[in-house]
């Protein structure tokens, strides 16, 4: 039995879509890891013994980064991702300066707070006060916490999730507190 597989792009196509979503048994997925590593290992693979040319190559890694654009295409893509058009712009708060406040003081009593310690993952260096609302401009101490740099852009994304977590966190942190002290 030939281990090529001779189906059409079409035919590939229904099969992908008739399979999605469907969970296959172990079973299942170990026969076909077994039948994957003969189709695609020693002198199965169509590349045995062959190398693929320069040009080849570089069509291959373009092909693999997802990225088969021209660059004035690359260069269309950039200016129509920034600022406003960008769906995750906010008005332009990143380039607003910080207030003036906000200074090594209150970096430190914030660090200090923390115990020095990210947040997150309680990594120590590397670290940098987070406005857990994003909003540069609110300097009050609820509003920052001591991530890492790792974990700070690490918040960037799933920003309503974050907000609720790091003030939960900081409150939950001072009810403790207080208990403490009593
Ligand atoms: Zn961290």
């Amino acid at each position: 039995m030939s281990t090529r597989c001779a189906r059409s792009e079409e035919t590939k196509r229904k099969i992908g879509l008739a399979n999605k979503g469907k969970v296959r048994s172990t079973e299942v997925r170990e026969n076909l890891s077994e039948k994957m590593k003969i189709i695609v290992c020693g002198s199965s693979n169509p590349m045995f013994g062959k190398t693929h040319s320069i040009e080849a190559r570089k069509k291959i890694r373009l092909a693999r980064l997802g990225c088969q654009h021209n660059p004035n295409t690359i260069m269309k893509m950039k200016v129509n991702n920034i600022g406003e058009r960008n769906p995750r712009w906010l008005g332009g708060i990143s380039r607003l300066p910080y207030p003036f406040e906000f200074d090594k003081e209150l970096r430190k009593s914030i660090f200090e707070r923390d115990s020095f310690r990210c947040q997150l993952c309680e990594e120590d260096f590397d670290l940098m006060p987070h406005h857990i609302d994003y909003d540069k401009m609110n300097i009050d101490e609820d509003n920052l916490i001591t991530l890492c740099r790792k974990c700070n852009s690490r918040v960037n994304t799933n920003r309503e999730y974050w907000i609720e977590y790091f003030r939960n966190k900081l409150k939950q942190e001072k009810e403790e507190c207080v208990l403490y002290r009593e």
